[in-house]
């Protein structure tokens, strides 16, 4: 499919993708760069969501808090997310009223304060949001989770950060960390709506072009070590109910495994297109009828999503009272097990195919969801295959589909996460915020938000709420 989208590369190194939709007079523009929490050190994790959070404290020319001010009142939506790949900044406004946008991230890009007034009452802000996932079974399992499967590779730490870094890093080190990543030549502007690319492209060459290009920043190539056998971790803390995840190291984006494995995913959960946020697990996968419908757990969720490095494939469940979860553990494993050993049939493989197609175009509803994907993909491989996505799936075949399974889902290839209350909090069991999650989707708009445990998480600012399409969900 051609989705006319024009790709230009300014001299200081910025990229710009551009599609001309002319449906409605909206426009969505985007910056995402090249930072995550991937690019973290120990000692300054949490920096990249910090800066994100910084980025609303104030430049010269915009005081604390203005951003969503005069987007608000222009009619428009904006947020900006952080995630183990990215950063993203965004805004959808009336098409006439697009040139506020430009001017919002041309002017952060370079001129944010980190006022150490600001920094310091951001500290606060921080610790706190952590400390609303902490009450979320399924975020703290997931962080052990992570932690456990990536010795090496600094996805080892969740978005948000380690406490002790968020309790002891400077306003230095987060200004550095700015300094260093916020630059043209580590950033995509992505542009969706109802503009002339022509005219744009010259208005983004007056502000954006304008900026000088940073120093380079050299590629992050830290792989992890192949893991030789099972690993285990158990969380005791107060929560509502048992929480389990099992998690198996997968392909990048762009590795060719990408995509029979997202076929396994579909099978197993239920097929999702790559909306921001992920959909409700498909009742009639796999895991949900051995699972939910047995009555051994209240939910289920099966997550597997395009990264930069490779990641973890997860399947994580809440138990129901009562049940223990050794056995939630056997009825996940044996699953995992029928569909390495015994043949798909064509009918449940059509019927995933027929689920992701649906999704994807239903992701197509909404300026705000192609400035998603596009950026998102553009950062973890490339924005082509915003163009390539369903063919690729759809060449995928039942054989490929067990293959990957069977490489990718062995025992000594994955990492076992049990959460044990140790007295009913007032959490609520690992359903959290609204989800959404990188993979699939909740509710079709949300995006990769704070982390509601699931799994990994995408983690955006909680004190902006509102989205493009409507209200912003969280991911996984
Ligand atoms: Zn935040």
């Amino acid at each position: 499919m051609d989705s006319g989208v024009r790709e230009t590369h300014f001299e200081n190194g910025l990229k710009i993708l551009t599609r001309e939709l002319h449906n409605a007079p909206v426009a969505t523009f985007w910056v995402w760069y090249r930072v995550g929490s991937r690019n973290e050190a120990l000692g300054i994790t949490g920096a990249a969501h910090w800066v994100e959070h910084m980025m609303f404290k104030g430049t010269a020319r915009l005081g604390k808090g203005d951003v969503f001010k005069l987007v608000t009142r222009n009619g428009g939506s904006n947020n900006a997310f952080t995630w183990l790949d990215f950063t993203a900044y965004y805004e959808t406004l009336p098409s006439d009223r697009l040139d506020i946008a430009i001017q919002i991230e041309a002017d952060r890009m370079v001129n944010a304060r980190f006022d150490p007034d600001e920094v310091a009452s951001e500290r606060t802000v921080i610790i706190s949001e952590r400390e609303g996932h902490e009450n979320d079974p399924g975020f703290w399992l997931a962080e052990e989770v992570q932690a456990t499967a990536f010795k090496v590779h600094p996805y080892h730490h969740e978005t948000i950060g380690w406490k002790v870094d968020l309790q002891r890093m400077t306003r230095d080190d987060l200004y550095n960390f700015y300094i260093k990543y916020y630059v043209p030549n580590n950033a995509t502007v992505v542009a969706v709506g109802d503009f002339e690319s022509d005219q744009l492209l010259e208005k983004l060459n007056a502000t954006f072009g304008k900026i000088p290009r940073g120093a380079d920043i050299p590629a992050l190539t830290i792989e992890e070590p192949e893991q030789a056998g099972e690993r285990r971790v158990t969380v005791r803390r107060p929560g509502a109910a048992p929480y389990f995840v099992t998690a198996y190291k997968t392909p990048r984006a762009s590795e060719p495994d990408f995509y029979p494995v997202m076929m396994l995913a579909g099978v197993l959960g239920g097929g999702s297109g790559l909306a921001m946020g992920r959909t409700s697990p498909g009742r009639s996968s796999r895991l949900y009828r051995a699972l939910v419908e047995k009555a051994l757990t209240a939910d289920i969720g099966c997550y597997y999503r395009p990264m930069l490095d490779p990641y973890l494939f997860q399947v994580s469940a809440t138990a129901r009272p009562g049940v223990a979860l050794e056995k939630i553990e056997r009825a996940i494993l044996d699953e995992l097990e029928i569909i390495s050993n015994q043949p798909i049939t064509d009918q449940e493989f059509e019927k995933v195919l027929k689920q992701t197609r649906a999704q994807y175009v239903y992701a197509e509803d909404g300026v705000g969801n192609h400035g998603y994907r596009l950026g998102m993909l553009d950062v973890v491989a490339s924005w082509r295959m915003y163009e390539t996505f369903l063919e690729n799936l759809e060449n995928v075949t039942k054989d490929d589909v067990q293959r990957v399974a069977k490489k990718y889902l062995a025992e000594t290839n994955r990492t076992i996460g049990w959460f044990i209350p140790t007295s009913s909090g007032t959490t609520n069991s690992g359903t959290t915020n609204s989800g959404t999650t990188n993979g699939g989707t909740t509710n079709g708009s949300g995006h990769p938000t704070a982390s509601n445990g699931k799994g990994a998480t995408a983690h955006k600012s909680r004190k902006k709420k509102t989205v493009g399409a409507k209200a912003a969900r969280s991911k996984r």
